[in-house]
Parts: C-alpha cells; structure tokens; sequence
C-alpha cells in the first residue's frame, strides 16, 4: 500500500486562465464530485509526478487559497507567476487547458464571525485572493455582521478584482487600496480605533508579523485576530506579537 491511499486526491482539468495582472493569474480547475468548500478554504495543489516516490515531492505541491465560491463552479487558484520563479510556479505557467493537477488536503482556518461586530479584512499583493470568496459570502448574506472595512496594500501593477473590491465606499462595503507600506501602516492604525473589531490579515508571513505587532500595540488582543494558519501555528504569530 502506498503512503496516499488514506487520502483523497482530486486530479481535475485546467478548464481557464485569467490574467488578473502582467504578473497574477487565476487558474479555473474544474470542480469534481465531492469537492465542497467552504468561503476562505484553502487546498493543497499539486503538479503531475508530485506522488511518484513514497515521499510527496515537495517542489511541486503548494498551498493556495481557493479565491471563487461553490456556486461559481469551479475551483479558482490566485497566484503570482512571475518570470524568476520556482519551478512550481514555472510548470503552474506552462501548464495548458485540458492539463490536469491534483488537489487535496482541503482546509479551513478563515470564517467570516457574525457576531454583530465590524470585520476589518487587511491584506496585501495576492493575499486578496484568500478574502475574495468571505467578501462574496458576505455580500450574499450581510446578517449579524455591522460593516465589512477592506485595506489593501498593492503596487499600481498589481491591482487585483478591481470589480469587486475597487477603491470605493459602499453602503456594505468601506474599501480602500493603498500604494506601499508608508501609507498602509498609519492606515491600519486609523481602523484600530475600533478595539471591539475582528481584523483578518493575509499576506506573507513578514506581512503578518508587522500588523499584528502594530494592532496589539493599538491594543488590539490576539483574539481579534484571524490569520490564515494552523491551530499550531497561530500561536507562534499570536503571541510573538
Ligand atoms: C494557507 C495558505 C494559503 C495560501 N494561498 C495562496 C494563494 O492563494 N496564492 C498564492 O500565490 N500563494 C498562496 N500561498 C503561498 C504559496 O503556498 C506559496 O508559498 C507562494 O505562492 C510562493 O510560491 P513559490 O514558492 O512557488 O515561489 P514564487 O512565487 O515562484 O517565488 C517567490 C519568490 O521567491 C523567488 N524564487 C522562488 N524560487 C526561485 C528560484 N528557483 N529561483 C529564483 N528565484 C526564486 C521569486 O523570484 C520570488 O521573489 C498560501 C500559503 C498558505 C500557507
């Protein structure tokens, strides 16, 4: 018995690609039978020849949010493909429609609270990707959530689901975009004016460190803060703050 029978691996086509960005596409796979997931999920996605050996190849398998909703039908990946990447990203780009890869290990850290208070989702470069799917869910149903605040960190060229999240203020939505970390911090400490809010961070790791240090210091406790890691690892992000 190989060491992947106990688990459930999903080949499923490329069915599309949309250029977000010169830089970020969205990869459509296909949505197989029994492949549910829930807003804020993210998947183990993995290329061709990633289970030949006993061991998983780590080179080709990474996590990534799953950045469409159910009822899209299909399952979108959001992910910067730059020309010096990893070889995973580098197979990722060549990969044409038809191609198959493999997702498994679906997994669910991110959930919108509906506890009558006001959500703060900060987030920067593809990281947008992970809350495009709360902020539909959101959309679709806004009850016992007061006000949904998003900002965002990007670069000019880097302007992701400009549609559903413009710069814009919305009777649901208050979003804003801003250019580099001189204007992203200030902003941050301007939304942490409400020390009764749920603040949600995706980036890098580096990315989440800054802005939990900077939110605890505008006192806002670590159970306020959603972050998109294990159980396991949240401490170490949650209490290094
Ligand atoms: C829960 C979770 C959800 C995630 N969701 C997403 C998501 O939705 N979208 C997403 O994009 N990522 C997501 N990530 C991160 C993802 O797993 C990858 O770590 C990330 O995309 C970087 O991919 P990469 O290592 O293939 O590097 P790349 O993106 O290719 O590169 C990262 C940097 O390293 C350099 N680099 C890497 N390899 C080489 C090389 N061989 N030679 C030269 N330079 C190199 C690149 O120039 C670049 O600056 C998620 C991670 C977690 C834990």
């Amino acid at each position: 018995m190989s060491g992947w029978d106990y688990m459930e691996i999903y080949w499923v086509k490329l069915q599309a690609i949309r250029e977000e960005t010169p830089e970020i596409n969205t990869y459509y796979f296909e949505c197989p039978p029994g492949f549910d997931w829930e807003a804020g999920a993210h998947v183990h996605l993995a290329l061709e020849g990633f289970n030949a050996g006993e061991k998983p190849n780590r080179a080709l398998v990474r996590h990534m949010s799953i950045s469409t909703i159910v009822s899209e039908g299909m399952v979108g990946i959001t992910t910067r493909v730059k020309a010096d990447c990893s070889e995973f990203k580098a197979r990722l780009r060549q990969l044409a429609i038809g191609e198959k890869v493999a997702l498994f290990k679906l997994n669910h850290h991110l959930v919108l609270h509906r506890e009558n208070k006001r959500l703060y989702f900060l987030s920067s470069g593809v990281g947008l990707a992970s809350f495009r799917p709360l902020v539909l869910d959101y959309l679709a149903d806004t009850s016992n959530i007061e006000q949904l605040t998003m900002l965002h960190v990007t670069t000019q060229s880097d302007a992701l689901f400009t549609d559903l999240l413009g710069d814009a203020t919305s009777e649901q939505i208050n979003s804003r975009i801003v250019y580099g970390r001189n204007a992203y911090y200030p902003a941050v400490t301007d939304l942490a004016v409400d020390q009764d809010g749920i603040y949600y961070i995706v980036g890098s790791d580096e990315f989440l460190h800054e802005t939990i240090a900077l939110l605890t210091k505008e006192g806002i406790s670590p159970n306020q803060i959603m972050i998109d890691k294990h159980a396991t690892r949240q401490e170490a992000f949650l209490t290094k703050a």
